[in-house]
């Protein structure tokens, strides 16, 4: 039940809706089946008969949604969300005008799987539920704790005639290009996201994926045809991010060309490069190449790619100051080019995602 392929003849022969010209689309979706996969992950399955027009002609990998909280009243009751329109191009603008008591709160979530050819489309998202020391969450992974079948969210993703390739949704990061030697590196938000790319990864591809996850009792059964490694790094109570920072230095040592381009020698001494650092409390620390073409990987103008060295390319995804650090030590320090490096801080400690 994990297929990950959102078109089918049965999906395109099925009726669409009128007028649908927008690259994304509102899809207003019932709760179909709730599931505790561990102490700190809550799979929701989503199903409605809009979830047809949903997705993109290809693997989904890390597809990325937003998912609209019903407010909670002070009774603990939700309030029916507003009807968002998406072909109108001030939606966003007038949905974020409106009162977050009427039009509830919008999160960032990574789409697990996508069956939405069958008779009855569906989609599976994984919460992390995350709740501090008194036991206060965000409205995202408080209303996922809370979840039950017919309860009802809106979902904005992308419109499968609209994104005929990964491109033209534009959420979709997961761009190897040309290469075959991989890293892929994340907290447990991002373990929706490194499960469903291992998933669709060809049976060459080879590498690591580290998932650090809050403990062992996290860790889920993956699959993927690919020879990429996978680790699991409980947590265990350790601050945030240093099993995953020891791990990634294990994988990409330095140099890393010399690590994760596979070639014994290096014909030239690593040079550290330039690198302006991301001010994490201003910005969202977003940092994604375009897909690594050949004449990237020829004409490369970084002195740590030299000649011979196979393309590699890094996906790294989690809190941002974590993130920040493993940019600073793969780009500085093991010298890998920005260009081979996807670096998304998916989270903020003690920041709410805003809207
Ligand atoms: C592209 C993308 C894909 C994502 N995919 C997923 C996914 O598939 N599953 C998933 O669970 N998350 C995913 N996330 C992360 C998710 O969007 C954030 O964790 C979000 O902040 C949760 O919303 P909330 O309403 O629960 O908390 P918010 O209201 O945003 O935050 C409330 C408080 O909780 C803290 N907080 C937020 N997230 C966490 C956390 N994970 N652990 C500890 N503290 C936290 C914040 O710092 C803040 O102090 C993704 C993010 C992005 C950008």
């Amino acid at each position: 039940m994990t297929g990950t392929r959102t078109t089918t003849k049965a999906a395109a022969a099925a009726p669409r809706r009128q007028g649908a010209n927008a690259a994304v689309l509102a899809f207003d979706v019932e709760v179909r089946a709730v599931q505790r996969l561990s102490a700190n992950f809550q799979r929701i399955t989503f199903g409605g008969e809009c979830l047809r027009d949903f997705g993109v002609q290809g693997s989904t990998d890390d597809l990325r949604i937003k998912v609209v909280i019903p407010p909670q009243a002070a009774d603990g009751t939700r309030t029916p969300l507003p009807v968002i329109d998406c072909e109108d191009a001030g939606w966003y603008r007038n949905w974020l005008a409106m009162d977050v008591q009427e039009r509830g709160s919008m999160r960032t979530y990574t789409v697990r799987a996508a069956r939405c050819s069958l008779p009855q489309p569906e989609i599976d998202v994984d919460f992390v539920l995350h709740f501090d020391a008194d036991g206060v969450g965000g409205p995202a992974s408080t209303w996922a704790a809370e979840a039950k079948p017919g309860d009802r969210v809106t979902v904005i993703g992308p419109n499968v005639v609209h994104c005929v390739t990964a491109e033209s949704y534009g959420g979709i990061e997961w761009r190897p290009g040309l290469a075959q030697h991989v890293l892929l590196a994340g907290d447990e938000t991002a373990v929706p996201a490194i499960a469903s790319i291992l998933e669709n990864l060809p049976a060459d591809f080879t590498g690591h994926a580290l998932l650090e996850i809050p403990d062992a009792s996290d860790i889920q059964p993956l699959s993927t045809p690919s020879k990429v490694a996978v680790t699991w790094l409980p947590r265990n109570g350790r601050p945030h991010g240093e099993a995953l920072e020891s791990a990634v230095r294990s994988a990409v040592a330095v140099p890393g060309y010399a690590s994760v381009g596979r070639i014994e020698a290096a014909p030239v001494p690593a040079r550290r490069q330039e690198l302006e650092d991301v001010d994490i409390d201003s910005v969202i620390l977003w940092e994604t190449p375009a897909r690594l073409a050949p004449e990237v990987v020829e004409n490369s103008p970084s002195p740590n790619t030299p000649a011979g060295a196979l393309p590699f390319y890094a996906w790294i995804a989690g809190e941002a100051a974590v993130v920040r650090g493993l940019r600073r030590y793969l780009v500085r320090e093991a010298g890998i080019d920005r260009k081979q490096v996807a670096f998304m801080g998916y989270w903020r400690h003690g920041r709410a995602e805003t809207a």
